[in-house]
């Protein structure tokens, strides 16, 4: 089975600097650093690292050919990956504080100009019962749940960054649906904050999806449909947490992998032991700073358990 992520890239521009900037102001910045990022380039790296066979999909623009050469080293099928000449990549400029506060301005750039043409071509490179990941950072998702669905294949959706636009997108098309509690609380329009009534309300939302609700530090709660009910909080590992960006992230690109077995296999205790490696994988990667640097591959996760 393959998973085709249609997904963000972005370049972070991250200045470290003594206050954010004010109306008017000019201020120097003391330190620049370039990171490459996008929930769609963290998931296809948690994907392949977990040891699925991963294709990114998605437009680059030429300042990111970088991050094409790195996509490509770590093993990540880049066919439907294309470069736009005009429009630059996706981007963020992050200012960042002494005490770790940070702001930041998102330019969609490339992310957005992903064509229906472009992502048919690449679901129909797909056969029936792969499976297709989409974020809310890129353009068309109504268009690909719909596409992915006629032909066949799984979907799953992280609907992150969580925008208004998300409550008119056809959630009855998805398989597996992965939100943290500000998602859930989006998609419900509910200020609600038990977890168990959260899931309550998605399963009414969603009847037939797989649904799971991430936690942060209180770990994680799963809700496979079917005709056996079966509903579990995993608790989060305990860890010294010092940088939760990718948690999330992390936690989709293996739990994926969990889900496919599941599916494959229909065995309730392979897909807790996939999961465990789920949470313990979105526990090492908040131990460490950065994004994509901080993503442990199946080898790393499965020594620490030992
Ligand atoms: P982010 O946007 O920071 O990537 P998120 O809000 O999408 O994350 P979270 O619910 O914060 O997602 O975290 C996802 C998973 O990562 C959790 O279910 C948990 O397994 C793990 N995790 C997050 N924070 C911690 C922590 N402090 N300690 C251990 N595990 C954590």
């Amino acid at each position: 089975m393959r998973l085709l992520n249609i997904g963000s890239i972005n370049i972070d521009y991250v200045y470290q600097v003594e206050h954010f900037l004010r109306a008017g102001e000019t201020l120097e910045a003391t330190r620049r650093d370039i990171f490459m990022g996008g929930k769609g380039l963290n998931q296809s790296v948690a994907a392949v690292r977990s040891g699925l066979n991963v294709n990114h999909a998605g437009v680059l623009g030429k300042d990111g050919l970088f991050i094409l050469d790195f996509i490509k080293s770590v093993g990540i099928d880049t066919r439907f990956l294309t470069v736009n000449d005009t429009v630059p990549s996706g981007h963020t400029v992050i200012q960042v504080t002494p005490d770790a506060e940070n702001a930041i301005l998102y330019f969609a750039g490339t992310n957005h100009l992903i064509t229906k043409e472009h992502l048919c071509r690449a679901l129909d490179d797909l056969t029936p019962g792969d499976w297709v990941l989409m974020q809310n950072e890129v353009n068309g998702v109504p268009d690909i749940l719909s596409e992915a669905k006629k032909r066949g294949l799984h979907t799953v959706f992280n609907p992150a960054p969580f925008s208004d636009e998300v409550l008119s997108y056809p959630l009855e098309l998805v398989d597996v649906l992965i939100v943290n509690e500000t998602e859930a609380e989006g998609i419900l329009q509910t200020q609600e904050k038990d977890p168990e009534v959260l899931l309550d309300k998605l399963r009414a939302r969603l009847l037939h999806a797989h649904l799971f609700l991430t936690l942060g530090s209180k770990g994680m709660i799963c809700e496979l449909s079917g005709p056996v009910p079966y509903r579990r909080l995993f608790p989060a590992y305990k860890v010294q947490a010092v940088d939760t960006t990718a948690a999330g992230d992390t936690f989709v690109g293996y739990a994926i992998g969990a889900v496919m077995t599941y599916f494959e296999h229909g065995r309730i205790e392979d897909f807790e032991k996939r999961i465990d490696e789920a949470m313990l994988a979105a526990a090492i990667c908040v131990t460490q700073a950065g994004a994509v640097p901080s993503i442990p591959d199946i080898k790393e996760v499965r020594k620490q358990k030992v």
